[in-house]
């Protein structure tokens, strides 16, 4: 690994490349050439789940483990085709009014073998196997078809908030892609919000700076997810052409307990609000940890005390019994 990791000449410019490897040891983990490569290739992927540059060897739950993998990517193949996913909408909430100005966009999927599975386990298979990228579009397809429907019904003031995988966004299609949509539907791309995660925004920052760029110039809000689980440099926080970060759920859980989290929540929000960034809470649950965000000047609030993620008619029911602002505002 020390040895591929040197820095080589490319055409004039010096290039880096990285490694992932996978062992496997005969004859414990196969007794012929085949199947230890399909063993070592196992071990290296898991590796690669670990981060760039690591090593792993097999182990008999890696087997396991694709074999779940493939039961649960054929079958999210044939939920996609059948209309097998749903949508589930999430308000967001102003802290300062109380009232509702959008909803997070959260795949929900129940099959009739499996039973319903957790975004947490078909999400990563998702990502790993590339069909995030179809089954992203059709979240994207959903989404822009459910703002023209609420603007058709008169109801333009609630934003709705899309996950974009890692893959998606640096996928090379993801422009024309959503040019295309927005045509379709006929919607304002500023009534749709793109959430990337912290992570994936800065695995190559340069790149995602110009993406992002590409996506502000066609009207799109973007926000940065997951806002304190990865490690944002500032100077990119203030290249990145975005509107808003999200908070993460950790750090808003113990914010009445754990002094530490409290300071950073605070110290997020100011620095935010000095880059021209508005800040989501995520995970709220309490009136506390409400009140707290309230009082540190957090803009809009997401979770529990609120709304849980609920089917789309539900929501639509949601606002238009919210003409009141929440309790506890
Ligand atoms: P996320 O983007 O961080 O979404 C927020 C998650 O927190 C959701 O879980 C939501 O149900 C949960 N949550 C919201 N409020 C609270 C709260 O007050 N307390 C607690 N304990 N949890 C709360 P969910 O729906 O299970 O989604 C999990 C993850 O799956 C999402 O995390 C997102 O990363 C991914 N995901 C969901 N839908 C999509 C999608 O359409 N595309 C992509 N790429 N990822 C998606
Ligand atoms: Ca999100
Ligand atoms: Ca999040």
């Amino acid at each position: 690994m020390e040895a591929l990791s040197q820095p080589y000449q490319l055409g004039g410019a010096t290039a880096h490349s990285g490694c992932s490897v996978g062992v496997a040891l005969f004859p414990d983990d196969g007794e012929d050439a085949s199947t230890l490569i399909r063993h070592a290739d196992m071990a290296m992927y898991a590796a690669k789940r670990e981060g760039r540059g690591n090593f792993q060897f097999f182990s008999p739950a890696m087997n396991a483990a694709t074999h779940e993998h493939l039961l649960l990517e054929n079958r999210m193949w044939g939920a996609l085709n059948t209309n097998g996913f749903k949508l589930h909408l999430q308000a967001q909430v102003s802290l300062e009014t109380g009232r509702v100005i959008g909803a997070e966009v959260l795949l929900r999927w129940h099959d009739q073998e499996l039973g319903t599975v957790e975004p947490s386990r078909f999400i990563p298979v998702a990502e790993e196997s590339g069909m995030i990228v179809p089954l992203g579009d059709w979240v994207l397809g959903q989404a822009m078809a459910l703002l023209a429907e609420w603007r058709r019904e008169g109801l333009d003031d609630i934003r709705l908030a899309v996950n974009l995988s890692a893959r998606q966004f640096s996928g090379a299609s993801l422009l024309s892609r959503l040019d295309e949509l927005v045509a379709y539907h006929g919607i304002d791309p500023a009534m749709m919000e793109l959430e990337i995660t912290e992570t994936a925004a800065m695995r190559d920052p340069e790149s995602t700076r110009e993406q992002l760029r590409q996506l502000r110039a066609r009207g799109f809000k973007l926000a940065i997810d997951d806002f304190g689980t990865g490690y944002s440099s500032l100077a990119y926080l203030k290249l990145f052409a975005i509107d808003r970060i999200k908070i993460d759920r950790g750090f808003v859980k113990d914010i009445e307990h754990n002094p530490n989290d409290a300071v950073i929540v605070a110290a997020t929000i100011g620095l935010a609000h000095s880059l021209g960034l508005a800040v989501v809470a995520e995970g709220v649950e309490t009136h506390a940890q409400w009140g707290f965000l309230r009082d540190k000047h957090g803009d809009e609030a997401q979770g529990y005390l609120f709304a849980r993620p609920m089917p789309v008619a539900d929501f639509r029911e949601f606002i238009r019994h919210q003409e009141q602002p929440v309790p506890g505002a």
